[in-house]
């Protein structure tokens, strides 16, 4: 659909491209969900920025080319059970759900997990629950999950995450200390698992039972 914000989505995209972003899919999906819907009016301007962009309570949403990244190594399937930690303003969960079956999204801060279902139910996206709480501990009950996006950083892979990866299924998490973090590949074959880093980088804190346990250190 034609927006006055098309122009500015379209060269984003093509900065993404630029910034190694190939699987045609997960471009389709971010040119289909826009951004600026998803933001605060007050930052809106800023929503075609590959950047990260304020959202309240002292939270972001994530660079845009960082998010495509996220879907592109984790090689999403139209089959795939996702679980996503830290809904946000709910556009990275949009996005997912143009690219998955079912995506399953865990959030801290109540305000931000009821705007974003807000947001989604407006745009008639179903494939979507949230749920209020702690995403450390992952969401038993729909686990296991073929893939596992965390967008927050903590000092360590929470072992209930870990747990419900499905066989065979990957986990993107930052993991290092509270400015800067690496962008940590985990993925399971059996009860075995692997680590390597995809990149450096730098997300809000990871706050809850198996991530840092409050705001400051
Ligand atoms: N993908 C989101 C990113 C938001 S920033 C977006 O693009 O808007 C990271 C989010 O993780 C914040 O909303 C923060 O409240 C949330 N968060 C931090 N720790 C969390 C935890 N343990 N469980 C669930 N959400 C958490």
């Amino acid at each position: 659909m034609t927006d006055r914000y098309e122009g500015q989505r379209r060269a984003l995209i093509g900065t993404m491209q630029q910034r190694g972003i190939r699987d045609l899919n997960v471009l389709r999906a971010f040119d289909l969900i826009h951004r600026h819907e998803f933001v605060p009016e007050a930052v809106r301007h800023h929503a075609y920025q590959d950047a990260p962009v304020p959202i309240g309570f002292g939270q972001t949403a994530s660079q845009p080319s960082l998010q495509a990244l996220y879907m592109q190594v984790l090689d999403l399937r139209k089959t795939h059970k996702v679980l996503e930690v830290g809904t946000g303003c709910g556009f990275q969960t949009a996005v997912l759900a143009q690219l998955v079956d079912r995506v399953y999204s865990v959030e801290r801060i109540r305000e931000l997990a009821t705007r974003a279902r807000e947001k989604l139910d407006d745009l008639r996206i179903s494939n979507v629950a949230i749920l209020v709480g702690d995403g450390t501990i992952g969401w038993s009950r729909y686990a296991p999950y073929d893939a596992i996006l965390v967008a927050a950083g903590g000092p360590e892979v929470p072992a209930p995450l870990k747990e419900q990866l499905a066989e065979g299924g990957r986990m993107l998490i930052p993991v290092g200390g509270r400015t800067t973090q690496q962008l940590m590949l985990v993925e399971r074959q059996g009860n075995t698992f692997t680590q390597r880093e995809v990149t450096e980088c730098t997300f809000v804190p990871l706050l809850g039972r198996f991530g840092w346990t409050s705001e400051a250190s």
